[in-house]
């Protein structure tokens, strides 16, 4: 089958109200970019929908890519003619010679967008839906449950037609909520938060802690790799390894055993506001969820988030493990997640750590400690690169790799 164009429409972009415009920019401006090497294409993006034109590009192929834009509810392949009944019953045989190959029952939904267009709606329906009955013997009218419902759409610039429409992702264009940090481990928690903070529009900047040589530089490669899945939602994504050792290794020698791992993810977070207030961040991210371990309790999340004002934003808090466990699979992070690579947290994690660890205590600790010049060298050793979909990093030779797969 050819097509014209894949006809966009918008979810909950239509209720932002005065955000409406740039909304729909943001959106194209994505689209875009996640159709950045098909060369023939023109997007359009419209106050009503965003049409692509195809030019002859495979539309099955540029499908399979908006499916992760997020900010669309639907989409159509569609074929577009001339404003006149004959030009659509042509089109409308062509597409049901192409699908129609059983017995099978349709209606057509027309909608007249302009209403100057001489043929009303019930015309239209009638007319057509009696010129492919008398060409397809198989076809049957069903207009309560039908098989197949054609959408004959006529707008002022001509008139589409399409057969299928198939879900978007939903959520809102990634960008339009602002930037946000995301710590991102090598776990199954936090590609799944990442994942559902952008489905709300917020562009992320990956923040991962690592720590040489306790931690190799597969598990470092690891959470590159999760990035790389991830960035088929958003185009590209800037990933921000900052280094942990000397604060891992200064806290475990100073710190009380009860106390290490809170000081730990102190130390983490302050690390991470801090690069929020350099590179404009609004939030950080993570991926704790309610009671899943002792560093997840509340009082831990009340003494960790002590040391900032910046909303720490947890996407994942109320999923039990089974359904974040499911959303990784769909979105083909858990395979890697379930590598075993030592993460900085699992290597430096005290056998007993408090579940409700205490504001005051916390501190007292943390003054145990250079808090300053150990962010401050961990903050010279940043590297950040920009990973895009498709980047590799893992060695999949590797025989862990081998055995699981
Ligand atoms: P995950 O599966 O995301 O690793 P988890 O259930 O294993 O989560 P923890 O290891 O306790 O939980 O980590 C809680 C959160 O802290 C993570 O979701 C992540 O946001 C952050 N975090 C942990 N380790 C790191 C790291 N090495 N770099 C960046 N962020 C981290
Ligand atoms: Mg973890």
């Amino acid at each position: 089958m050819h097509y014209d164009e894949i006809m966009v429409r918008y979810g909950e972009l239509s209720t932002k109200g005065r955000n409406r415009k740039s909304f729909i920019d943001r959106l194209g401006s994505n689209i875009r970019a996640a159709l950045h090497d098909f060369s023939d294409l023109e997007i359009h993006p419209g106050p009503a929908r965003t049409h692509i034109v195809l030019n002859g590009d495979d539309y099955e192929a540029v499908m399979q890519r908006l499916k992760n834009v997020f900010g669309i509810q639907s989409f159509s392949p569609v074929l577009k003619v001339d404003r006149d009944f004959a030009a659509v019953a042509a089109a409308a045989e062509e597409m049901m010679a192409a699908l129609v190959k059983q017995p099978t029952t349709f209606k057509i939904q027309t909608r007249r967008a302009d209403k100057k267009f001489p043929i009303d709606t019930f015309t239209m329906n009638d007319r057509l839906g009696g010129d492919l009955l008398d060409h397809f013997d198989q076809l049957s009218v069903d207009v309560h449950h039908p098989d197949l419902e054609m959408r004959v759409e006529i707008r002022r610039d001509g008139i589409y037609l399409s057969c299928e429409t198939i879900p978007g992702a939903g959520g809102l264009p990634v960008g339009t909520a602002g930037k946000g940090m995301m710590m991102l481990s090598g776990g199954i928690d936090s590609p799944v938060a990442a994942y559902l903070a952008m489905k709300r529009g917020v562009s992320l900047e990956m923040v991962h802690f690592y720590s040489p040589p306790y931690t190799s530089e597969q598990a470092l490669a690891k959470a590159k790799e999760l990035t790389a899945r991830l960035a088929q939602y958003c185009g590209s994504i800037k990933f921000i390894q900052v280094p942990f050792t000397e604060s891992q290794e200064d806290i475990k020698e100073k710190v009380p055993e009860g106390y290490l791992m809170t000081v730990q993810r102190r130390m983490m977070l302050r690390l991470a506001v801090a690069l929020a207030h350099r590179r404009r961040g609004l939030a950080i991210f993570n991926g704790e969820s309610l009671g899943q371990v002792a560093s997840q309790t509340m009082q831990s999340m009340r003494a960790i988030e002590d040391v900032t004002t910046l909303p720490v934003l947890r996407p994942v808090l109320s999923y039990d493990k089974n359904e974040i466990i499911k959303i990784a699979k769909d979105l083909d992070t858990y395979d890697l997640s379930i590598l075993p690579y030592e993460d900085c947290c699992t290597v430096f994690t005290p056998p007993r750590p408090k579940t409700k660890p205490r504001v005051d205590r916390a501190r007292e600790c943390e003054d145990l400690i250079d808090v300053h010049g150990l962010m401050e060298r961990a903050l010279a050793g940043i590297k950040i690169t920009t990973i895009h979909p498709g980047d590799e990093f893992l060695n999949q030779n590797e025989d862990v790799f081998a055995e699981l797969l």
